[in-house]
C-alpha cells in the first residue's frame, strides 16, 4: 500500500470482525489517539489525535519507523528490544506511563497501552493506544509546585527543603564536601506585626523574601520555614570561615529600611549556623541544631550570628530535663514562696512584700534558683501554669495573714507569656473572689519589656486593675528597651529601679545620674519609687537622699518564709 493510497476504510477491510471493531471502536474516540506498526515497526496507522499529540501529519508519519518518530533516544533501544520480543515470544508489553517526544522533541506524557492484531501470522501489526496525560501533568506539577512553595512569599516551603538537604547530605557524602545550614529569624517581627497590622506584616515579609533571595547563590536554596523564618542551605561549603561570610552577607541584607506603604521600616535578623557533616549528618539534626544556634544569637542581644556548638546541644539538653522536672513538681505541689519586704523609708515600717518563688524539689539535687528555672519555663506554658500557683498560693497567704489581722499587700511577679493569655485578668479576678480579698491586697510586678510588647488589649486590662486600686510595678526598671518617655504609657504605680544602677552609684557619676534622673521623671509622673537591692548602709543613706518611697534588700531583710515574714510584721 502506497502513502497516498492510504484510507482508514480500506485498512479496516483486511482485518477480521472482532479486529475491526478495535479499530473502529478507538478510531471514534476523539482523545485517543492510536497508531499502528508494522513488524518493522514502519507506522502503517496513524489517526487524527496521534497528529494533535504528537505533531506529525498521518502523510509525514505513514512509513517512517517507531523510533524515528516519537522515541525520545535514551528509550530507543528498550523500545526495539521489547516489539521484538513480543513478536518472537508472545511477551506483550505492558500498559505504562510514558514520557514520549513530539515532533520537535518537547516531552509529552501519555498513558500507553498495546495490542498485537493478527498475531502469529506473518504480518503482525502492533497498535499503541495513547491517552494525553499532558493536562493531568500540567495539573498534577501545579499542586505539587503548590504543595512546595510558600503561597506569601513564593519561596520553596519546609517539604522542598527536606528534599534539597536530602539530596544535599548524598552529594556531599559522595563527593566530600560540606554544606551548611543558616536559620534566619526576625528580630521583634511580632511586635512590628502587631503595630503595622497584618496585611503590612505580609508585606513585610514578602520584601524580606525578595530581598533575601536576591543576595544568595542560585546554588543554594532560600526556603521560607515557617512564620517570620527563613532558611538558607548554602552548598559547596568549606568552614567555618565560609559561613561567616555568608553570615555577615545576609544580615546586610537588613542595613537598608524596608519600604512599605509610607513607612520605612528598619528590621534585624538573628541566625543560627549548622554544618554539614561538623553538627549533624541527619536532616532533622541540622535543622534543630541550627535553631538552637539561633536561639544563642537571639539570646546574647539579636541581630547577629551563632555557630551551633555541642555546649550549646547540651544546655539544651539541660534546659529540657529541668522542665521535665519542674513539670513533676508542678503536680507534686513541690513551691514555695518566700515574703520580702519592702520598706517605706520615711517611717521605717514595711510597706508590703515581694513574693518570690522558691524551687523545693523531693530530689534537692535537682533544685536551680528562679533565675535559672524562670526563663527556662517561660519558654514553654509551663510558666502560666506556675504563675498560676503563685497566684492562688499568695491569694491564699494574703487571706490567713488577714484572717489574723496582719494586713500587708503581697506583689505577685508577673510574666508577659501569663499577660498574653486572655484567661490572666480573670483568674485575677475569681483569685481575689475567692479568697475574700480587694484589689490593693495583691500587688502586679512586671517589667519594662513586658509593656513595651503587650498590645492594646493587655494594656486596657492593666488600666481597668490599676483604676481599681491595684498596685503595678515596674521591675527591673532600666535594664529594659524603653525610655523614660514610655512611662506616661503604662498604667502603673510604681517605679522599680534595678539594682544594677545601685551597685555603681553613688560613686559612679554615671549610675547616680541615672538614679536621679529616674527618681526626678518618676516623681513628677506621679510614681512612687522603690530601689530594690540595698546591701548597704552607704547604699541606704543614699536612698534617703534621693527621696525615695521605698528600700528593699539584703540590708534590712533577706526572703522570708511566711512565718519570718508573719513573726516580723507581729513586731512592728
Ligand atoms: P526580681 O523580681 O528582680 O526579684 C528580686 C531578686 O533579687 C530576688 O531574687 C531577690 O532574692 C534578690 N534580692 C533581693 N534583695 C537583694 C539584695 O540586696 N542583693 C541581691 N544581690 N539580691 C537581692 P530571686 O528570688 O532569686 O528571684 C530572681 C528573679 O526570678 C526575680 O527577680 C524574678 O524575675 C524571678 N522570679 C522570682 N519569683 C518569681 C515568680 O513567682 N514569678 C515570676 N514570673 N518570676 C519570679
Ligand atoms: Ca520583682
Ligand atoms: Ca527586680
Amino acid at each position: 500500500m502506497s502513502l497516498t493510497e492510504y484510507n482508514e476504510p480500506t485498512l479496516f477491510a483486511k482485518h477480521g470482525s472482532a479486529e475491526r471493531r478495535f479499530l473502529e471502536l478507538i478510531s471514534a474516540l476523539p482523545k485517543v489517539s492510536v497508531q499502528g506498526y508494522d513488524k518493522e515497526r514502519n507506522v502503517i496507522y496513524w489517526n487524527k489525535s496521534s497528529e494533535d499529540i504528537y505533531g506529525y501529519s498521518a502523510r509525514e508519519a505513514l512509513g517512517r519507523k517507531l523510533e524515528d518518530l516519537i522515541i525520545p533516544d535514551v528509550m530507543k533501544a528498550d523500545v526495539i528490544k521489547f516489539h521484538k520480543r513480543w513478536i518472537e515470544f508472545g511477551e506483550a508489553i505492558p500498559s505504562a506511563e510514558l514520557v514520549l517526544a513530539k515532533k520537535g522533541g518537547e516531552p509529552v506524557h501519555v498513558f500507553s497501552s498495546h495490542v498485537m492484531l493478527k498475531e502469529g501470522t506473518d504480518s503482525p501489526e502492533m497498535y499503541c493506544v495513547d491517552i494525553d496525560l499532558s493536562e493531568q501533568h500540567a495539573v498534577r506539577q501545579e499542586l505539587e509546585r503548590m504543595a512546595s512553595t510558600d503561597l506569601l512569599t513564593d519561596l520553596p516551603n519546609r517539604r522542598l527543603l527536606k528534599q534539597f538537604l536530602a539530596n544535599a547530605i548524598n552529594e556531599a557524602s559522595t563527593k566530600h564536601v560540606g554544606f551548611a545550614l543558616f536559620f534566619i529569624d526576625l528580630d521583634m517581627f511580632k511586635e512590628i506585626n502587631d503595630t503595622l497590622g497584618h496585611t503590612w506584616g505580609d508585606e513585610l515579609l514578602r520584601a524580606v523574601a525578595e530581598r533575601l533571595s536576591d543576595c544568595i547563590s542560585k546554588e543554594g536554596m532560600l526556603t521560607r520555614f515557617g512564620g517570620d523564618e527563613f532558611v538558607y542551605v548554602a552548598t559547596n561549603v568549606k568552614g567555618e570561615d565560609d559561613c561567616e561570610h555568608i553570615a555577615k552577607h545576609l544580615s546586610r541584607c537588613f542595613e537598608q529600611s524596608f519600604q512599605l506603604s509610607t513607612e520605612n521600616i528598619y528590621i534585624t535578623s538573628s541566625i543560627g549556623i549548622s554544618l554539614y557533616p561538623k553538627h549533624g549528618r541527619e536532616i532533622d539534626d541540622l535543622l534543630k541544631n541550627a535553631d538552637v544556634a539561633m536561639y544563642q544569637a537571639k539570646a546574647e542581644g539579636r541581630n547577629r550570628y551563632h555557630f551551633f556548638t555541642h555546649a550549646l546541644s547540651q544546655q539544651l539538653r539541660q534546659h529540657r530535663s529541668i522542665a521535665a522536672n519542674l513539670r513533676a513538681s508542678l503536680e507534686n505541689n513541690e513551691f514555695e514562696l518566700l515574703y520580702q519586704p519592702q520598706f517605706d523609708v520615711k517611717t521605717g515600717k514595711v510597706a508590703s512584700c515581694e513574693a518570690l518563688l522558691r524551687w523545693r524539689p523531693q530530689n534537692e539535687a535537682l533544685a536551680v534558683p528562679p533565675n535559672i528555672f524562670i526563663p527556662i519555663a517561660e519558654r514553654s506554658d509551663l510558666i502560666v501554669q506556675i504563675g498560676n500557683w503563685v497566684l492562688k498560693s499568695a491569694c491564699q497567704q494574703a487571706k490567713t495573714w488577714k484572717q489574723k489581722g496582719i494586713e500587708v499587700r503581697i506583689d505577685v511577679n508577673v510574666s508577659g507569656k501569663e499577660l498574653e493569655k486572655a484567661a490572666y485578668f480573670e483568674r485575677l479576678a475569681t483569685c481575689r473572689h475567692q479568697y475574700h480579698l480587694v484589689p490593693k491586697d495583691i500587688g502586679l510586678e512586671l517589667t519594662e519589656n513586658i509593656l513595651i510588647k503587650s498590645d492594646n488589649t493587655i494594656l486596657e486590662n492593666l488600666r481597668v486593675q490599676r483604676d481599681l486600686g491595684v498596685e503595678i510595678s515596674l521591675d527591673d526598671f532600666g535594664t529594659g528597651y524603653s525610655s523614660l518617655s514610655y512611662l506616661k504609657h503604662f498604667p502603673v504605680s510604681h517605679l522599680k529601679i534595678d539594682r544594677s544602677f545601685l551597685k555603681g552609684a553613688p560613686e559612679k557619676a554615671f549610675d547616680s545620674a541615672l538614679m536621679e534622673a529616674i527618681v526626678n521623671v518618676g516623681h513628677k509622673l506621679d510614681l512612687s519609687i522603690v530601689v530594690e537591692g540595698v546591701e548597704t548602709e552607704k547604699q541606704s543613706d543614699y536612698c534617703k537622699s534621693l527621696n525615695v518611697e521605698f528600700v528593699q534588700g539584703y540590708l534590712y531583710s533577706k526572703p522570708l518564709s511566711a512565718d519570718a515574714m508573719e513573726a516580723l510584721l507581729k513586731k512592728q
